[in-house]
């Protein structure tokens, strides 16, 4: 017998409607205002809270518009293995829309990333194989791995999320628009980090397509070349790191080619650290890395350009799949980071000074 309603109880109007795939699931993410943050600086702070997505991440948008375009073409039957190389996010999507398509899917990963992301991928029951770290030029660098994989096998489809434009128009026909009806077309700028490229190049070309005047803004992290390839066309790269996960890419994928980008700052892990922080101690928001990058980008395109702005960037994916890391004191102690617990103000002052 169902419990009658008290009129204190929430009533939820998504029960009313009914779906049948995971991939309806896909998108269609709430767009959060960050109060403190909009305070301090004036600005209207707005993020796509894309860890609702079924798999926890923006990635689930990639993956579906990748699956979706790959069984248009004819190149992807039931049956048949998806193989691909990815910071996790993205293979998490894959076997997610995967089990429920027919398809079993093959994951490549750096052993640098977290392994809650490992976790999680064999837990919708993904075959995965860890690599050692090495440059795009090295044929053992994860994406080669993962493309000679595909070839090996008599099924493989290889995703390549990088190159493959399918990625980008997911974010130009899903993430934009949404981003645009959002804000009733009154964003003024939008602020991303970069691993393929797909999110940012898609969401610049929706939203410039239908405001000229919106300006995009690169968050980096350091070991990166993207903001020398923004800021000075080369790949550049200094010689520093990241603890970033997904984010921080060292050569022009097709994807990043049709990226338009007005602006770029890079941010060292010590601030990065602090935002995280910041937006789990005020918000109530815990999230991984690249969330914070973008949001501290958020808050340094609202100081450059002052009070007004309707400021819009991308919260990635959840804090769940970094507890071992970013949420564990003695990980962070190995990685000579400390939450210093800058003030509100302080932490804007720091971020104010970022070139
Ligand atoms: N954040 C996280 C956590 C990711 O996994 C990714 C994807 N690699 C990104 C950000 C970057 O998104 P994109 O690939 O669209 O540039």
């Amino acid at each position: 017998m169902t419990a009658r309603l008290q009129d204190s109880q929430p009533v939820f109007s998504a029960a009313r409607s009914v779906t049948d795939s995971v991939s309806a699931l896909v998108g269609n993410t709430p767009l959060l205002r960050l109060p403190r943050l909009s305070e301090l600086t004036g600005c209207e702070i707005l993020a796509k809270a894309e860890f609702m997505n079924p798999g926890g991440s923006v990635k689930d948008r990639t993956a579906l518009g990748i699956i979706s375009d790959a069984e248009q073409a004819g190149l992807l039957k039931p049956g048949m293995t998806i193989v691909e190389g990815t910071a996790g996010n993205t293979g998490i999507g894959l076997a997610m829309i995967g089990r429920s398509r027919g398809y079993s899917t093959l994951i490549v990963m750096n052993e640098t990333q977290s392994k809650e992301k490992v976790d999680l991928l064999r837990a919708y029951g993904a075959e995965v194989r860890r690599v050692t770290v090495a440059p795009y030029t090295d044929p053992g660098n994860y994406n080669h791995v993962a493309r000679r994989l595909a070839e090996s096998l008599p099924s493989g489809f290889w995703a390549n999320q990088f190159d493959n434009l399918a990625n980008r128009r997911a974010h130009y026909l899903t993430t934009g628009p949404e981003i645009w009806n959002q804000t009733e077309g009154s964003v003024t700028d939008f602020v991303s980090g970069l691993g393929t490229g797909g999110t940012i190049a898609g969401v610049s070309q929706a939203l410039k397509e239908r405001n000229p005047k919106v300006r995009v803004t690169l968050a980096d992290p350091y070991g990166a070349s993207m903001w020398s390839h923004f800021k000075y066309g080369n790949l550049d790269h200094d010689e520093g790191d990241s603890i970033t996960e997904g984010i921080g890419q060292a050569r022009i994928t097709q994807n990043t080619a049709g990226a338009l980008v007005d602006d770029c700052y890079r941010f060292a892990d010590s601030v990065i650290i602090e935002m995280l922080y910041h937006l789990r101690n005020v918000e109530g928001l815990c999230l991984g890395s690249s969330s914070a990058i973008n949001v501290c980008g958020a808050v340094r395109t609202a100081l450059k350009y002052g009070p007004g702005q309707t400021i819009v960037t991308i919260l990635c994916d959840g804090g769940a799949r970094y507890l071992s890391k970013l949420f564990n004191p003695e990980w962070l102690t190995a990685q000579n980071l400390v939450v210093r617990g800058l003030s509100d103000e302080e932490l804007i002052r720091e971020i104010s000074r970022v070139e």
